[in-house]
């Protein structure tokens, strides 16, 4: 089978009146779909009711983006607890479970229902962002069992976008590197991990990854990304890969463009960024959780709570697209620390030290002392002789730049650290 045209990936939208609105506009719009999604989740949710019902709110009272913070954020853990006691979906389902097509179980155990048209946007949008386009070949690896990103969410974004898919699930690596092959394959979608297992398994047969296969564009997901991985597979297949961020209870929350400045919050869903203990929407720039409401009428999630940490832009992007942007995923609200009223997290912990080679092994211990917390790096170095002050105020300003609070460097002997200690150790004592 010859090679195909390439094709223009670089331009265009799927949905360019929603992706190019402009903030005023696109803030009415977001509030207008809540206000009818509220209605709705009111009246054929009765978790969604109840949730209301139990802080004395009605529909009425959520007129914008700002009154969502009155309503309770619902958890995973919530989730999980209300199905047990209502399943299969806990009463978070908009319409009659006759209705459905399908009933998809996830690890937890959490079901999602599966409506007869798929009509989310997210992921669609996502794939052609990242370059897929109309007559793409695409090797589907996600499971096709059980869980619904595979069958559910991917196959009919594919589809969405005029691509074919080819179903081919997990594993049978050396299967999928033929399929590749053989039919020129453009386009791929799995974790990244998977890609490389495959870009491994095609050079051990003997093929020129650029050569004998076809493949043009990646979207992957469920797995970080990290740039080194993303540059190693886009240089060895000579494609594009594109990652997306969401979960199987609401859909997508993020994808990246081709200008990979962050991942757009997607047209079909709100996004608060907000403080974990008080639930209060924080601004732009800020650390926060990621809690996420959905328009799905089949199953209407308000005020989602992910776990996740992140920080939204909304500083224009070059693509052109004008939704802010998730800056990237910092990793899970259990692990962080909140020190002068700021949260730290481990991930901010590893950027600064990865800003410097010289580093060993490094801890942050957290302290308080007259009623005030200190935040401390403890730093082993790789080298034993007595480092220069000029390195401790160079870390120390890395400090401030990252975690936006101040923070002392301590050097330490080497072998003070014990392997597998925490990133951050909290020794404040509130008595
Ligand atoms: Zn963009």
């Amino acid at each position: 089978m010859p090679k195909q045209d390439p094709k223009d990936r670089t331009s265009g939208f799927l949905k360019k009146n929603l992706e190019t609105l402009p903030h005023k506009k696109r803030l009415e719009y977001l509030n207008q779909k809540l206000r009818g999604i509220i209605q709705h989740a009111y009246k054929h949710s009765i978790a969604f009711k109840n949730k209301m019902d139990a802080v004395r709110l009605k529909p009425k009272d959520i007129q914008t983006i700002k009154d969502l913070e009155k309503i309770p954020i619902t958890k995973k853990a919530d989730l999980v607890e209300l199905q047990k006691k209502n399943p299969p979906f806990g009463g978070f389902e908009g319409i009659p479970i006759s209705e459905l097509k399908r009933i998809y179980v996830s690890p937890g155990p959490i079901c999602e229902p599966g409506e007869m048209e798929y009509n989310e946007l997210g992921w669609a949008q996502g794939m052609y962002a990242g370059g897929f386009r109309p007559g793409d070949i695409v090797i589907n690896t996600f499971s096709y069992h059980m869980v619904p990103f595979a069958l559910h969410m991917v196959d009919n974004s594919l589809h969405r976008n005029g691509c074919i898919v080819i179903p081919t699930g997990v594993g049978n690596t050396e299967q999928q590197v033929n399929i590749l092959k053989t039919f020129q394959a453009t386009g791929f979608c799995g974790t990244p991990s998977f890609l490389l297992n495959i870009a491994e398994k095609a050079e051990e047969i003997g093929f020129d990854l650029k050569k004998d296969l076809n493949l043009q564009v990646g979207f992957v997901a469920a797995e970080m990304l990290p740039e080194s991985l993303r540059s190693k597979l886009e240089e060895k297949f000579g494609m594009v890969i594109r990652q997306t961020y969401g979960t199987a209870d609401i859909g997508c929350l993020g994808y990246e463009c081709l200008g990979k400045s962050g991942m757009h919050i997607p047209d079909d869903k709100i996004i608060e960024i907000v403080d974990p203990e008080t639930g209060k929407q924080l601004g732009p720039g800020k650390t926060g959780e990621i809690v996420a409401t959905s328009f799905n009428k089949i199953y209407p999630m308000i005020r989602f709570g992910t776990g996740d940490l992140s920080i939204v832009t909304e500083t224009p992007c070059p693509c052109g697209r004008t939704s802010p942007r998730l800056i990237k995923i910092l990793g899970r609200v259990d692990q962080v620390t909140k020190v002068r009223g700021l949260f730290v997290h481990p991930g901010q912990v590893e950027e600064v030290a990865s800003r410097y080679p010289q580093i060993e092994k490094y801890q942050v211990v957290v302290t308080r002392k007259e009623h005030k917390d200190e935040m401390t790096f403890r730093i082993e170095l790789k080298e034993e002789p007595p480092p220069p002050e000029k390195l401790k105020d160079e870390i120390e300003r890395t400090i401030r730049d990252v975690i936006k609070i101040r923070g002392d460097v301590e050097f330490i002997p080497r072998g003070t650290l014990l392997e597998g200690a925490r990133k951050i150790d909290d020794q404040r004592s509130w008595e």
